[in-house]
């Protein structure tokens, strides 16, 4: 069959073809739902993709638009028919996008400059990375466990690495962690297409300089070196996105050993799970309210941790989980990854609260998560709707019954 191919575009044509003929998945798109134009789910958005090639038009502002406003959630590929790599391909298209100058959308290639600079996509001074680390909580140089904070938590959530670390040491675990050595984990580059992007200064006379290019692969092993170099064997995480991105991504970028990192990677409900099993997970306190679970979309479908949680959350005295209607691999996406969060802010909260009323109408009082982001976009839908429903994620349940706070 021909290869569509332009200087721009070359792609696996029967992918392209079979996904711009179907509308399977429409209904259950995070960005169809939220936008509910033709162009905003993945066959309307490849069948854009299919004109825009067939027909050789230029790239404008529109097609950038519709190609971002994608969370990146996967549930079309999960009801996928034919089994279309979509978010592959949409990941490959902003990679694209960004390579002829075209991308990424709006603001969200800021978050390509500040990881250049700062290392993070927060604009966040490197220096004060680890300032959530308070005396109490207790860290070493010389622990086989590392913890891996990440962004989100070191700079906008920090009562989470708190937890986290205070979890660790109730088990007796000092874990290392990087500080100012952490660099982001890429997470925000890679799904939104800038692996290799270039960073320009703007000038006096409003021209604008190349300063040099944010490479996701020196970043990824930046990080991976740091923790190799301190003899860290087992890599804890809070957040899903990074840890998805350790587990799934690290590995296609690192140079050493064929890819395979040298460390494992667990996150923290695997963690708790795990001590459950074993016997080591003692509650203090129970929990004698109804709650149901959010599955990360890192977490859930992308890497298939969807039983860790719910028996940790099972295994509380008094607790009742209730499931909301879209849940595991159907679960619904609360709007904040691919990018949507940073591209897209008011239609980001506008998905966390459609999910917020799923999880009230079970009649649920909390709605636990186990990703830093998922959370930070459920928090901001509280505050903007003044919902009565509590938000926790499992490492604040964990201190909290532990009266570990
Ligand atoms: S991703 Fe799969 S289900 Fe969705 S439109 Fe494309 S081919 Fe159809
Ligand atoms: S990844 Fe999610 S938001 Fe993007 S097209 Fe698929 S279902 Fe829609």
């Amino acid at each position: 069959m021909r290869r569509f191919f332009t200087s721009e575009f070359d792609f696996d044509p029967d992918k392209i073809v079979m996904c711009s003929n179907c509308s399977t998945c429409r209904w259950t798109c995070t960005s169809y739902e939220e936008f509910g134009t033709e162009a905003m789910f993945a066959g309307g958005r490849l069948r854009l993709l299919r004109s825009y090639i067939e027909r050789k038009l230029t790239v404008d502002d529109d097609f950038v638009k519709a190609v971002y406003a994608c969370s990146t959630c996967e549930q079309c590929v999960e009801r996928c028919p034919i089994k279309v790599p979509y978010v592959e391909i949409i990941e490959d298209l902003r990679k694209r996008l960004v390579e002829i100058g075209k991308g990424p959308y709006g603001g969200l290639g800021a978050m390509g400059d500040r990881v250049f600079h700062k290392h993070n996509p927060y604009d966040g001074d490197p220096t004060t990375r680890a300032d959530w680390l308070t005396p109490d909580l207790k860290v070493s140089d010389d622990s086989k466990w590392g913890y891996f904070v990440g962004c989100t938590g070191s700079f906008r959530r920090m009562e989470i690495p708190v937890a986290t670390v205070k979890m660790l040491n109730h088990f007796g675990i000092e874990p290392q962690i990087l500080g100012n050595e952490e660099y982001c984990c890429c997470s925000p580059l890679i799904r939104t297409g800038q692996v290799k992007k270039p960073v320009y200064k703007k000038q006096e006379d409003g021209s604008k300089k190349l300063v040099g290019v944010v490479d996701v692969g020196e970043v990824i092993n930046h990080n991976i070196e740091e923790f190799k170099s301190r003899g860290v064997e087992h890599l804890i995480y809070s957040c899903s996105g990074c840890y998805r991105t350790t587990t799934l991504d690290w590995p296609k970028f690192y140079r050493e050993r064929g890819g395979i990192l040298p460390f494992s990677t667990q996150h923290l409900s695997q963690f708790l799970a795990l001590r459950f099993k074993k016997g080591e997970l003692k509650w203090k306190n129970g929990y004698n309210e109804k709650v149901t679970y959010h599955d990360p979309c890192h977490l859930g479908r992308h890497v298939g941790i969807l039983d860790a949680p719910r028996e940790v959350i099972k295994s509380i005295p008094g607790i009742e989980l209730v499931e909301m209607e879209r849940n595991r691999y159907d679960s619904k996406c609360c709007g904040a990854g691919g990018g949507f969060k940073a591209g897209f802010g008011d239609e980001a909260i506008s998905v966390a609260s459609r999910r917020i009323d799923e999880a009230i109408e079970t009649g649920a009082t909390t709605l636990i998560s186990s990703c830093v982001f998922c959370k930070l976009n459920f928090m901001d839908a509280v505050k903007k709707h003044d919902y009565k429903i509590k938000v926790v994620n499992i490492e604040d349940l964990f201190i909290d019954l532990m009266e570990l706070s």
